[in-house]
């Protein structure tokens, strides 16, 4: 089967700067894949490389089979991107802007799809409002929607949840997931890790322009995340000399310890009542992406 996006051997530079350095990447059609990486680690520049905003400066970008410059009509027929500034058009209502994003498709008769758009972003009291009345939420919404009316097969959201409140980003998330399981691909940038780690089956790790890790999300943590740790604060607060060679970390009062499994924590229980140390404060930590995020970053910077 043809790759959702495809790019090869892409590098771009911004002067000095090497945005993209040599980038290989295949995402698989009806992956949900997250492309994550610290502010100015090149995830913006490769999605404008794909959609065919931004030239590379060396390589090849496909999107379902179609060259991203040399066939820009049939490669951008089958991209949805939203962008993460707000970008939009103050003079028009919500419905309005939809139909005449569907017209530079070349898409009529598409007001049935406009229609559940509009439903399923909870547009439906704003579908008549002019898009400078929106408040920034609801604009973000519009973005959305824009990149949707098209249909297309594959779909990029850059931060599409920054400075979102709760409820959008559940209304957001629940649409984008039925999108996936209809068979579209979506590719989703975000600094929050829990959502990449809740969504996205495959991650990619960016950093300054080249690819630092590339695996199922499962695979990232059950390999590179620190495991299972529990921590403490105590009352006296001294660690009882038998749990000492557990201790990986103690930060603001709370001594972190290392368990193997849920058991181990009855031993540490019971060391405590033995040496007579009460708890006043106790939290598990599991191991999870920005536990995996954070280790890659750092060994990163330790190799520069
Ligand atoms: P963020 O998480 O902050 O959105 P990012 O991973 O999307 O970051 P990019 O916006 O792709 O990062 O930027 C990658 C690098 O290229 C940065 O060093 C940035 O300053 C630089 N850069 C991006 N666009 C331009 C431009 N138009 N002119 C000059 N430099 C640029």
């Amino acid at each position: 089967m043809l790759p959702a996006i495809e790019v090869k051997h892409v590098s771009k530079r911004y002067g000095a700067v090497h945005a993209l350095n040599d980038i290989d990447l295949e995402i698989h059609n009806g992956e949900f894949f997250a492309l994550l990486g610290p502010n100015g680690a090149g995830k913006t520049t490769l999605i404008s490389i794909i959609a065919g905003l931004s030239l590379a400066d060396t390589g090849d970008v496909t999107v379902m089979g179609h060259h991203v410059i040399k066939h820009y009509q049939q490669a951008r027929l089958n991209l949805g991107v939203v962008p993460q500034e707000l970008v939009y058009d103050p003079f028009f209502t919500v419905r309005e802007i939809l139909r005449i994003q569907s017209g530079y498709y070349g898409i009529g008769g598409n007001s049935r799809w406009i229609d559940e758009i509009i439903e399923r972003l909870d547009l439906a009291d704003k579908a008549d409002t002019n898009l400078r009345a929106l408040s920034g939420g609801m604009k973000r919404r519009v973005l959305v929607a824009q990149a949707l009316v098209h249909k297309p097969p594959v779909i990029i959201l850059d931060e599409p949840t920054a400075g979102v409140d709760v409820e959008l980003r559940q209304t957001l998330w629940d649409f984008i997931k039925q999108l996936n399981q209809d068979g579209h691909t979506i590719v989703l940038t975000t600094h929050y890790l829990e959502e990449a780690e809740t969504l996205c089956n495959r991650v990619a790790m960016l950093k300054q322009g080249k690819i630092i890790a590339l695996n199922s999300t499962k695979n990232l943590i059950s390999t590179l995340a620190s495991g299972q740790s529990i921590q403490l604060k105590i009352l006296p607060d001294d660690l009882p000399p038998a749990l000492q060679s557990l201790c990986i970390a103690q930060a603001h009062g709370l001594y972190e310890l290392r368990i193997e499994n849920y058991a181990h924590i009855e031993v540490i229980l019971s060391a405590l009542r033995g040496a007579n140390v009460q708890i006043v404060e106790m939290h598990l930590q599991q191991p999870d992406l920005e536990d995996v995020f954070i280790k890659l970053m750092r060994k990163n910077k330790e190799s520069e």
